[in-house]
Formats: structure tokens, sequence, C-alpha cells
């Protein structure tokens, strides 16, 4: 379906729980307030809410949390939605540390597309990112993902938030002697992965923390690297644009939330933990589906409101996120609560 803008709105973000075994600093560096597990959708409501909006014309899922793997039955789940008419495509996010033991399953499950978070390989200042996080369990999960999903073609991809990594470790009291983003990009050297870089949104804690400004990363990119060219085939789902460096395995993508504004293709949606359907990280406005799913009525009655108020969160998207006013944004949760 499209919005008021004319843009295609095919691809949902499903948060499946909002809690996580890491607590990043930018993130949940606190934890999270612990909902109880009942204000907490089943995995067979998220599913329901999926089969809605495949009415509408989603196809694309991806599923998030939190950290979707400390949720029991993620993979089933993801089995779920790739059974449900008209999903065509489900991809998951994970900061990778419990990814090694559900490789198999996710891929038996018919996953799409892995793309594990991973802001530095350097194990103290990622144990500090992380709020203690062990950077070989990702390291190793990598690995093991690249091999399994390699025989299988299934895209594995970094994601690394643009931490400027000197300033971090400085408010984190860790001593960093790394080069920063280029020590992300050996990972697309060295193998076939996309390493993306997202620049920090002022979001929660997001707020604390120095990102780097895509411009000047691009501008140091053609530096170092001068035959860096623009890829313009799909890799994704999303807004990323994507270089090539000759020699590298992988590509190089760049989501600029803040200083290439992309708004004017998004084609998302977020579905919060707890049912709520937002069309914007900036506002807090949505659609409450959990009250229609827990409600009064036959499942019919219930599953044709559910795709009304999703078609509202639709045709609602505001043209464009305001990151860059924030006095004008209404949305203050963490991105864990809203579901990155
Ligand atoms: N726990 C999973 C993970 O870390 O991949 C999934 C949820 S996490 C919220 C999804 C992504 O959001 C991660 O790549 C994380 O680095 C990113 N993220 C969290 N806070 C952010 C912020 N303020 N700005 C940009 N990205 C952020
Ligand atoms: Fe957990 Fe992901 Fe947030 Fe880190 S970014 S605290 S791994 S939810």
């Amino acid at each position: 379906m499209k919005d008021n803008f004319g843009r295609k709105i095919d691809y949902m973000r499903i948060s499946i729980t909002d809690r996580c075994n890491l607590r990043c600093c930018y993130c949940m560096p606190d934890g999270v307030e612990c909902v109880p597990m009942r204000e907490i959708l089943t995995l067979e409501e998220y599913a329901r809410i999926a089969a809605c909006g495949a009415l509408l014309g989603i196809k694309k899922i991806k599923v998030t949390g939190g950290e979707p793997f400390v949720r029991l039955g993620c993979c089933s789940f993801i089995r779920m939605l790739k059974e449900t008419p008209g999903i065509e495509k489900v991809t998951v996010t994970t900061n990778g540390i419990l990814l090694d033991r559900y490789l198999e399953e996710l891929a038996d499950a018919g996953i799409d597309g892995i793309n594990i978070s991973l802001d530095t390989p350097d194990p103290d200042l990622y144990g500090a990112l992380t709020g203690g996080g062990d950077v070989k369990s990702v390291l190793n999960a990598l690995e093991h993902a690249l091999k399994l999903c390699g025989s299988r073609h299934i895209p594995v991809k970094i994601n690394a938030v643009s931490l400027d990594l000197k300033d971090a470790a400085r408010q984190l009291g860790v001593n960093y002697n790394g080069k920063g983003w280029q020590d992300m990009l050996a990972f697309a050297r060295d193998y076939p992965v996309d390493v993306r870089f997202i620049e920090m949104m002022p979001v929660g804690y997001g707020k604390r923390y120095q990102s780097l400004n895509h411009e000047i990363l691009l501008k140091e990119l053609k530096i170092v690297f001068p035959n860096l060219e623009k890829d313009d085939r799909i890799h994704g789902n999303g807004p990323a644009v994507y270089y090539r460096i000759p020699g590298f395995q992988g590509g190089i993508g760049l989501i600029s939330a803040i200083h290439g504004k992309f708004c004017p293709s998004c084609n998302r949606l977020r579905l919060t933990s707890q049912g709520y359907l937002k069309s914007c990280l900036c506002f807090e406005d949505g659609e409450d589906l959990k009250t229609i799913l827990r409600g009064s009525g036959a499942k019919e009655e219930q599953d044709s409101r559910i795709v009304a108020a999703m078609e509202r969160a639709i045709t609602g998207k505001p043209a464009a996120h305001c990151f860059e006013h924030p006095e004008q944004m209404t949305e203050y949760d963490n991105m864990v609560s809203i579901g990155g």
C-alpha cells in the first residue's frame, strides 16, 4: 500500500522482545524496565499482525528487539512468518552473542538474511560499549554464519553504529588504539560481508554520543580508498547507499539518517514488542494493535480492525523525521523499546 506521499510501504520491523543480553551504552546502558510478559505479544500475535500486514502489501519483515534470540521460539517464529502468504523475505538483526547456537535452525527456517551488529572488533572497547559483551562470541558466530550462509546463499551483513570510537572510548574510560571505522572495513576486505555504517540517531541514550557525520566519513573513505566506487545494486530492504572498493569481497554501506535524509524513500513500519505500530522513529504516534488483538469480537472482525488500523498508520506516516530539530520530536522512548 502507498502512503499519502506516494511511498510504497512494504517493510515492517517487528520487535519480539525489549529484553537484551547486552547493555550498549547508546541503547540501554541500565537495562529496561521489565514489562510483565503478558504485556508483550505472543509470537502468534505478531504473526497474526504480519498476516494482516501482508494483505496491505507488507512483503518483507525484519525480526529485531531487544535481542531477538533471548526470546524463546525466535526461529519457530521466523518459520511461521516464512509460511505466511504474501511475506517474501524475513531477515533478523542480532547482536550475535547467541547466534552461533541458532544458525542451523535459522537457515532451516528459511531466513533470508542475517544482520550482525558490531561496532568494533577491539575486545576492550567492545566490552565497554556493550556493558560487558565478549566480542569473541560475535566473531565466532560471524565466521560460522559466513560459512553456513555462504553455502546457502543467505546474505550476512555487519551493522556498525558510526560512533566516534575514540571519543566513546574516552567517555567510557577505555584505552583504545584502534583505527576506528577502518578496522570495520577489514571485514569487507577479508570476507564476503557488507559492512554498513549507521549514523547514530539522537534517540534515547544515543543523544549522549558523538556520531560520525557520513558526509565527512565518505570524504575520508575516498581519501583512504581513492578507487572507491558507488554501487547501485540493491543489497537489501533499506536506505543504505553502497560503495565498492576493488579487491574487497563485501560492500560498504552508509545509512545516513541525519546527513543523508532518506525519508522520501522510507518504506517501513515498526511494531513494538507490546504491539504498538509506529510509522516513524521521531514521533510517538501509532496504533495500539494489542488492544484490538485482545479485545472483543470474532477473529475475522478483529483482523479487519487490525488491517484498518494498519491502513491508518500507513496513511498517517509523516513525510520526514525531524532529528535535526529535536524539539519537534514526540518520541522519548529508547531504541530498544521502539524496536531498533
Ligand atoms: N539487539 C539487536 C542488535 O543489537 O542488533 C537488535 C536491536 S538493536 C536496537 C538494532 C540496531 O539498532 C543495532 O544495530 C544498534 O546498534 C542500533 N541502535 C541502537 N541505538 C541506536 C541509535 N541511537 N542510533 C542508531 N542506531 C542505534
Ligand atoms: Fe541490546 Fe541491541 Fe540495544 Fe545493544 S543495541 S543493548 S544489543 S538491543
